[in-house]
């Protein structure tokens, strides 16, 4: 008996996560948004973005990878008709944010800066112990994670920009928690 009653619950918590993961958005953000495309990005968001494809494509690119297409663009809305779309409102980066994160119902973000700001892959940990001569030294020693942009080769390290992101983070969504 003590059997089931331990698989049960943890065959609750697989289906829970299954549910999570099939329901957690990616986005396709138009050539306008390149910025709240990074902003998605910091929170691990999997963002597609390139300003070159022209808008058909664009909603097909959106259709065939099941993405939320985020535009500023009300005739692409109203001639091409995605599937899936979100007309963004606001000019300020962080306001569009607020906004997708309210209107899809993105959950707080367990860790932040987990996914390439620049080409949106999954970032990892370093596979050396090796300092990476990269990161300034004054940047070293400090708390948090190094990862690294396996597609891109670029590395990212707790720093003051990262402490500037995080900062304005907790500004636009006071209840989350985004201290560290
Ligand atoms: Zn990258």
């Amino acid at each position: 008996m003590a059997t089931n009653e331990s698989t049960l619950p943890r065959t609750l918590i697989f289906f829970a996560c299954l549910a999570a993961l099939a329901s957690t958005p990616r986005f396709l953000a138009d050539a306008m948004l390149g910025r709240l495309a990074r902003w998605l990005r910091v929170l691990g968001m999997d963002t597609a973005y390139d300003p070159d494809v022209p808008d058909p494509m664009l909603v097909r690119w959106a259709q065939a990878e099941q993405r939320i297409l985020l535009t500023r663009d009300r005739n692409l809305v109203a001639e091409l008709r995605p599937q899936r779309s979100l007309l963004v409102e606001a000019d300020a980066p962080l306001i569009q944010l607020r906004q997708v994160v309210a209107q899809v119902g993105v959950a707080p973000p367990v860790e932040l800066f987990t996914r390439c700001l620049v080409c949106n892959a999954e970032l990892a940990p370093p596979d050396t112990e090796d300092i990476d001569t990269r990161i300034p030294p004054a940047s070293r020693q400090l708390p948090g994670p190094v990862r690294y942009c396996l597609s891109c080769n670029r590395v990212y390290w707790p720093g003051s920009h990262t402490r500037r992101m995080r900062a304005a983070l907790a500004r636009t969504f006071p209840d989350w928690p985004l201290q560290r």
